[in-house]
């Protein structure tokens, strides 16, 4: 957990998919005793979870992928053309690709989050979310996606990376991806989704937002709705 700097030390667990590259991480606070730890769990489980990504969703992950992708090939296009999510297959190998994306993963914390990233994560903790970080990221980009994470005073319950987020679809309450898949799957399932507008995201069906700001409303709305008819 990473609000309270106070919360020292942390409980470490880590499962390993060797199948695909899962890897997950949970951070639990540990108060000094078991009994406090018992209380800590039962109301971390209680908690809402929201599902957060990194990439295009935190910070302008693809103004970094162009200016790599274009020391291989000059001709790939602005991002406001990547229309299609999969439209750099036209112009690097797959094996150029996923080089390029995790050199840019190993290298996080030298970008800087959107400026409204920090206030979005910290006012979803204030509403009682339990934030988990979640990203496609491959083994050996942990470390510094943690790093970045708490370099920026960026508010996070647990950090999952690997090939398929949708495995924390079963009890979670909303996504925040710019995913066009991602956010269908979570319309499929009956998550709450919602992203920023981006030009590869923006013929679905599912709700998009020009900023965290209005994203952030956008949960703290259906919240209240939820919990009035719950009341
Ligand atoms: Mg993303």
């Amino acid at each position: 957990m990473s609000d309270t700097g106070s919360v020292m030390p942390f409980f470490l667990s880590e499962v390993d998919n060797n199948a695909d590259f899962c890897h997950r991480i949970l951070f639990i606070s540990i108060y000094g005793s078991s009994c406090n730890l018992f209380l800590f769990l039962c109301y971390t489980v209680s908690m809402k979870k929201v599902i957060v990504d990194i990439d295009n969703t935190l910070w302008d992950f693809a103004s970094v992928l162009w200016e790599r992708m274009r020391k291989i090939n000059p001709g790939v296009p602005a991002p406001e053309e990547w229309t299609l999510f999969d439209f750099w297959r036209q112009y690097c190998s797959p094996r150029e690709f996923y080089t390029i994306i995790k050199g840019i993963h190993c290298e996080q914390d030298r970008f800087n989050p959107y400026s409204d990233a920090k206030e979005f994560l910290a006012s979803l903790s204030r509403l009682g979310f339990y934030i988990i970080i979640a990203s496609h990221r491959e083994k050996g980009t942990l470390e510094p996606t943690i790093k970045w994470l708490e370099k920026n005073d960026l508010i996070f319950h647990e950090v999952h990376l690997s090939h398929d987020k949708t495995v924390l679809f079963n009890d979670c309450w909303a996504v925040v991806d710019d995913s066009p898949f991602i956010l269908d799957k979570a319309l499929e399932l009956q998550v709450l989704g919602a992203g920023l507008r981006v030009p590869w995201n923006k013929n679905g069906k599912y709700m998009l937002f020009d900023s965290l700001a209005e994203i952030y409303n956008f949960l703290n709305d259906k919240e209240r709705a939820i919990s009035t008819l719950t009341s």
